[in-house]
């Protein structure tokens, strides 16, 4: 047997080895989901599957490459490079472009990412003269990109009251001419927005049986990663391009779905069975990542979700240390000890930065790690932020070669027609997009023929568009002879835009001089590229394409040494061997607008799981007693999730007091303390502080906060001292239970309960809502 086959366990091979028929792989995290996928794909080619008959669909591009390359070292270079692989928005970009005619869109169209779709929207908002304040465009966009992954076109948006009821509920009556707007405007424009390159695959798929049937026979295979993730506009591509032969194998974890607010819908995961027949369902129980610490820990709190498939995960890996839960006093600290903490993992036991993870709920938190990594010289990388393409001065750059490649395309047009400087005004623009509608032609074709229609336009405003119109037109000729990268350089001179950037001799101006240095570098790094690709596409065009889709997930160049910063939903199916998970506080995770329902919070927990199982071998949670949010210092709860896992794998390692109270200072009142003054405040209640080690509620009280309100209930200053063994109290979770002993002091003071129902525990006070029945 080849010798990849014997790196999987017996549950793995099943999945591996049966060729055909649909087949669904459940299973928890590190199991081998993924990698169950790629050696079935090397081996599908070792038994004469062409690689042109196999679909895969990954989470990210960058996971289609990694798997992509395990493939070829299998089955060899030349075999791997014809494997369609990628994410469902890259794969079906690709298809459009070779059948775009068919639904009337020229071949090279546009692909508009969220920023462009956004400010189309957010124009449209303006020129129908509507409330901004009302109709915000973010909610207004987002409100359209659901529509649309659940396939409600703007015609079946106005068959049907309930929608448009909602949307006048909502105080946004014009929503619906909005939607129709934006999406006469985006096909003027020759444009698709992300949400369209499912929508049209499945339009496409649905008008013309020919080209389904072409599809269909052409993928005959068909893997799908990460599936609990799929919506339902996802879910029906791949329905129906699998329904012929029915090869279609899926793997995800019910308890890692974590896109339900953009859509996805964990059914497709749990109808699979009734969607095809004789459906093999296998699973895997052995987690291979983690250790046993690790594993047990998330697996006890997933276990408070009512909605979840019934799983075993286990793992014969080492117990490892226990997870360690640290508190803070503040973001500064928190980042102060994160990157304090990674500096001595790496000094014991000679690690690289690569080693490391930092995740958050929000992106928000990332400032405090930065701020403390770079204090401490320690490399790191922000994914989720801009991506490189989408910096401002980079998009200018794109844009001029978007329209290059398809001229109607209007946000890119309305971005550089007066960038540089060329006095073509607001002024103007409004009248030629009122024109665009009238004529019912882009913004483009309307200038072409500026002096054949009746437009209110001075003359020597008509000749600078005219001017621009000429300047696109020698950027196109030229597109036909030279490479991207000889392009660029020569639009970015004759534009005037490096000129432009480079009279800004500001910092700031510097870095985006050197950004379009980096993108030069990438084109030209393409343009190698393309050499050696035999069925390379045409080259400006499918560079566009392929920036309009990367993320900065993508960009990764893989061979930084970094430590890796990015929110948990971006952190799925990846591993790091040390994690930090920060910020475990109620309302920021749980994050505040998730706790409405128990569908929200169950999504968050799964959220938590999906962070708690990226880790190898070593887990920390941070938690912070106060933090700024929205530019106000609050008090902050520790979150839920930390009282969910069992005790018995988490470490408590808060710090003594004194070094809180010398960070709290630091940080937020004066240089000098006046230690005496400390000494004399005595709190009202809870364990005297020692001399000189003022308690939280003193240090709270110092810093004028008001005291907490939830979190003071929980904290042993509010209850330790009056609770003695043989109390009854109740707890929200485990309901009614005896007090049998103490330990620990201060904040760590634990308690040991015997609940009637939830059985033995011990519960940090500080944590534990206890009231006394
Ligand atoms: P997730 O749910 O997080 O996406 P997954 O189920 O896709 O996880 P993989 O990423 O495929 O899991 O595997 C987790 C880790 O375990 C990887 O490092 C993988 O190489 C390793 N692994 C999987 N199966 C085996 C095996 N049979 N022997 C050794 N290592 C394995
Ligand atoms: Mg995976």
């Amino acid at each position: 047997m080849q010798d990849y086959i014997s790196q999987l366990n017996d549950a793995q091979k099943q999945p591996v080895l049966q060729k055909e028929g649909p087949m669904i792989v459940i299973a928890g995290a590190g199991s081998g989901k993924t990698r169950v996928l790629t050696l079935r794909i090397a081996y599908l080619m070792q038994q004469g599957v062409d690689a042109f008959n196999i679909l895969a669909l990954t989470f990210t591009n960058k996971a289609a490459r990694e798997m992509k390359k395990r493939i070829a070292d299998i089955v060899g270079q030349s075999e791997a490079k014809n494997l369609w692989m990628g994410t469902f928005h890259s794969v079906f970009a690709r298809l459009l472009r070779m059948e775009a005619g068919k639904l009337g869109y020229p071949s090279n169209f546009t692909i508009y990412d969220t920023q462009d779709s956004q400010r189309l929207v957010s124009a449209i908002i303006k020129e129908m003269g509507l409330d901004k304040d009302v109709y915000k465009y973010k909610q207004v966009y987002s409100r359209i990109s659901s529509l649309k992954n659940s396939l409600i076109t703007v015609r079946a948006y106005f068959a049907d009251p309930d929608l448009q009821e909602a949307d006048a509920m909502a105080r946004r009556p014009r929503f619906g001419q909005i939607y129709q707007e934006y999406v006469e405007r985006c096909f003027k424009a020759g444009a698709m927005d992300f949400d369209d390159l499912l929508l049209k695959t499945n339009e496409l798929l649905n008008r013309f049986p020919d080209v389904l049937a072409k599809y269909q026979h052409r993928f005959q295979y068909i893997l799908v990663d990460e599936y609990q993730d799929t919506n339902h506009s996802q879910y029906l591509i791949v329905k129906a391009l699998s329904d012929k032969f029915q090869n279609i194998c899926v793997v995800g974890d019910d308890a890692q779905s974590i896109y339900a607010f953009r859509g996805a819908n964990i059914n497709n995961i749990l109808n699979f069975q009734r969607d095809y027949d004789d459906v093999k369902a296998y699973r895997l129980e052995q987690n291979y990542r983690s250790t046993k610490n690790i594993v047990e820990a998330a697996n006890s709190v997933i276990e408070h979700n009512k909605t979840k498939l019934d799983k075993v995960v286990w793992t014969a890996n080492d117990d490892g240390p226990k997870i360690i839960v640290h508190r803070l006093m503040s973001d500064a600290e928190e980042g102060r000890y994160v990157a304090g903490s990674i500096f001595e993992n790496k000094m014991q036991h000679q690690l690289d930065n690569s080693e490391f993870a930092i995740l958050y709920r929000t992106n928000a938190q990332s400032r405090a790690m930065e701020d403390a990594l770079r204090k401490r010289d320690i490399p790191y990388r922000i994914y989720g932020g801009l991506s490189f393409y989408q910096r401002k001065e980079v998009k200018d750059v794109l844009a001029y070669l978007r329209l290059v490649v398809n001229p109607k395309d209007e946000e890119a047009l309305k971005r550089v027609i007066n960038y540089p400087a060329r006095g073509i005004g607001a002024t103007t623009m409004d009248r030629l997009i009122v024109a665009a509608k009238h004529y019912d032609r882009s913004i483009f074709e309307v200038i072409e023929n500026i002096d054949r229609i009746e437009i209110n336009i001075n003359g020597s405003t008509k000749t600078k568009l005219r001017n621009f119109v000429t300047m696109i037109k020698s950027f196109q000729a030229l597109e036909e002879e030279q490479n991207v990268f000889e392009l660029t350089e020569y639009v970015i001179k004759k534009s005037a835009l490096l000129t432009e950037l480079k009279k800004d001799g500001t910092q700031e101006g510097i870095s985006r001089i050197e950004n379009i240095e980096e993108l030069l570098n990438g084109m030209r790094d393409f343009v190698e590229g393309q050499k050696e690709v035999a069925d390379a596409r045409g080259s400006l065009a499918e560079f566009l394409e392929d920036v309009a889709l990367a993320t900065d997930m993508d960009n990764d160049k893989g061979d930084q040494n970094r430590v890796s910063l990015m929110t948990i939903h971006l952190s799925k199916g990846l591993e790091f061997p040390y994690l930090y998970i920060v910020g475990m506080e109620e309302d920021l995770f749980p994050s505040a607008m998730s706790m409405n329902t128990r569908e929200e919070l169950e999504e968050e927990r799964r959220l938590f799981y999906v962070a708690l199982t990226r880790a190898e071998k070593q887990a920390y949670l941070t938690y912070t007693l106060s933090r700024y949010r929205w530019g106000k210092l609050v008090d902050a709860e520790p979150s839920r999730f930390i009282t969910e896992i069992d005790d018995q794998y988490l470490e408590y390692t808060t710090p003594p007091d004194d070094y809180r109270y010398k960070s709290a200072l630091q940080d937020h009142l004066w240089d000098e303390p006046d230690k005496s003054k400390l000494r004399q405040t005595k709190p009202k209640n809870g364990t005297p502080p020692s001399v000189n080690q003022p308690s939280e509620a003193q240090i709270r009280k110092l810093r004028k906060m008001k005291p907490m309100s939830a979190a003071t209930k929980s904290t042993p200053a509010g209850f330790e001292g009056n609770l003695e063994v043989g109390d009854k109290v109740s707890h929200a979770r485990f309901g009614v239970g005896e007090v049998l002993n103490f330990e620990g002091v201060g904040g760590e003071r634990k308690a040991e309960i015997r609940f009637q129902v939830g059985g033995l525990k011990k519960l940090l006070l500080r944590f534990a809502k206890l009231e006394k029945v």
